[in-house]
């Protein structure tokens, strides 16, 4: 992987040809960026059917090699991998490319948290966001959550502080991104279909430490070898999920320690977000809102509250509890968001798997299941993996919810948790979890 030079590559974009790859909402929100500083912009994405950028020249249903050749610099989406020839091609000639974040990053002055990880990157972004918020400060929560960066720098409002979910594919190409406080959550096999190996994808998620200066905190979840060999040599003074300095959960208390000579106690009891991995991600926030110089006397984590689609409760019907965990789309999430349920559960797994999951690891969450759904195209992999067990497999998620009603007792959760992404039935995550919430609501 090439990397720029430490200078900033694209602060000076007045008459210069810029190149974005990709029209998502990050890719259109980084072209109308760079055209606002006077750069001469080409927009190119492989779909035809993409609204017109104002302002810029559009390259649709394909990209041409010549664009990229000519750039000054190219922007890429997150969407779009760094092997695509075209971009390959242009890196091996040495024009600069940035990821959108980086590219937005580079415009701001405000101090910049980064949140990375497999799971509860979101929680954690947003709940970093609002502990800094309540504390008074100004501050701008996107990234791969929500509004792209490059929102951040186009509206006009000064932000005290900016906190960004990084995917690791916008790491692909992070140019001078140096957050003033960065964490990696944990890292379990994801994304292997674009990465290739744990090592590559440890490498990619480390890469968020590259640039960070001395001053910078970096945490880490303790006990990851592969992640902590990975990450030496880059920057940042190291704080730990699960040791000091860092962040312990000890009872009720949740201890912070920055590395300088105080410990400090932050109440759990004001939260009401359920689950052991909401008191950590909790915890998390709650460490990098103080490295932000939060004082932890400001720190109240009553403020918290949930995402939708991350064990969303949805509804109580003839005391059958149904909770949307859509959003857990891998082995590994589901099976921490199960951990946190006491009922008697009804559970619905399925989708659309990824390559190299083993979903046997999902058995001991499943223990006390009274039944386990097996649904959509990895529906029948998925049973498989889990003999035993008091499994059901049917067709379309709307099945599997039908089933569940019909098999669920009063008391019971009915928990969608389905360890796979949902492309083959929904457009996303969020659109699963819609209706499955509809459905859940829908008169018996
Ligand atoms: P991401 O943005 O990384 O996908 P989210 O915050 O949206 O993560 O949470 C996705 C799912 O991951 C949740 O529904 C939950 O089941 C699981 N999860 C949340 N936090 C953690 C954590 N700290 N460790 C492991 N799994 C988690």
């Amino acid at each position: 992987m090439t990397h720029v030079d430490a200078r900033p590559v694209s602060l000076d974009l007045s008459g210069r040809r810029v190149l974005v790859v990709g029209l998502g909402r990050s890719g259109r929100a980084a072209a109308l960026l760079a055209r606002s500083e006077g750069a001469v912009v080409t927009c190119t994405d492989l779909r035809s059917d993409v609204a017109t950028v104002e302002g810029c020249a559009m390259v649709l249903g394909g990209h041409r090699r010549e664009d990229f050749l000519a750039a000054d610099l190219v922007i890429v989406s997150p969407g779009v991998p760094a092997t695509q020839p075209d971009l390959a091609a242009a890196a091996a000639t040495g024009v600069p490319i940035l990821g959108e974040l980086a590219f937005a990053a580079e415009r701001i002055t405000a101090p910049v948290v980064a949140v990375t990880g497999t799971n509860g990157k979101s929680t954690v972004t947003h709940f970093t966001g609002l502990l800094l918020e309540a504390a008074g400060r100004r501050c701008f929560v996107g990234g791969n959550l929500g509004r792209p960066l490059s929102e951040a720098v186009l509206g006009s409002t000064a932000w005290d502080v900016v906190v960004v979910e990084v995917s690791s594919y916008q790491m692909e190409w992070p140019g001078t991104f140096a957050p003033a406080a960065a964490c990696i959550l944990n890292l379990t096999p994801d994304h292997l279909a674009r990465h290739g190996t744990m090592e590559a994808y440890a490498a990619a998620k480390v890469r968020v430490f590259e640039r960070m200066g001395p001053g910078g905190l970096a945490v880490l979840p303790a006990g990851d070898a592969r992640l902590a060999r990975c990450a030496q040599g880059t920057g940042g003074r190291r704080a730990w999920i699960g040791d000091l300095p860092g962040v312990r959960l000890d009872g009720d208390l949740v201890r912070l320690d920055l590395g300088q000579g105080t410990v400090h106690d932050v109440p759990l009891a004001g939260l009401s977000v359920p689950g052991r991995h909401n008191a950590w991600n909790a915890g998390v926030a709650a460490l990098l809102a103080h490295g932000m110089g939060v004082a932890p006397g400001a720190l109240d984590l009553g403020v918290l509250h949930a995402l939708p689609h991350r064990m969303e409760p949805v509804v109580v019907v003839g005391g059958v509890a149904w909770i949307n965990d859509s959003k857990a789309t891998n082995v590994a999430s589901a099976v921490t968001g199960l951990a946190g349920l006491d009922a008697p559960l009804v559970v619905l797994l399925g989708g659309d798997g990824k390559e190299g999951e083993d979903y046997a690891r999902l058995a001991p969450a499943l223990a006390r299941a009274r039944a386990v759904i097996c649904f959509g195209r990895t529906g029948p992999v998925i049973a498989r993996a889990l003999e035993g067990l008091p499994l059901h497999t049917v067709g379309p998620m709307a099945d599997a919810v039908a089933l569940a009603r019909r098999l669920a007792r009063p008391g019971d959760a009915v928990v969608l948790s389905p360890a796979c992404a949902s492309f083959d039935e929904f457009r996303s995550f969020e659109n699963r979890g819609d209706v499955f919430r509809a459905l859940a609501r829908e008169a018996t």
